[in-house]
């Protein structure tokens, strides 16, 4: 769990996502928010490359299927499994967020 101290709202994909414009569906109530920072205050069990107080940068794709063609072919971004902040994911314009520490970066 992160203190997120901001996050972008990026013009047209926040749109589009708000929108309902992209090719797949998405958990609304959303939070936006797609490439927040913010220090780490909590790990879930198990996380060892990561510690509490760590400052990190959360990207926009948090995790894909890694075998479907897209993935095979290094597009996860086409993946329709994606995992995404902002978007499948709450993103960081809340208090706090969740974030897969391993997408995370220091
Ligand atoms: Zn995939």
């Amino acid at each position: 769990m992160l203190n997120s101290n901001c996050g972008e709202v990026a013009e047209h994909p926040c749109v589009y996502l708000t929108n309902g414009d992209l090719p797949f569906s998405l958990p609304f109530p959303l939070t936006a928010g797609r490439k927040p920072v913010g220090e780490i205050i909590e790990l879930g069990d198990g996380i060892s490359t990561r510690k509490k107080g760590d400052r990190v940068g959360v990207p926009f794709l948090q995790s894909s299927c890694g075998r479907c063609e897209w993935c095979l072919r290094g597009k996860p971004l086409y993946n329709d499994q994606q995992q995404g902040t902002g978007a499948q994911l709450k993103g960081g314009h809340a208090e706090y967020m969740l974030a897969n520490a391993n997408a995370t970066t220091l």
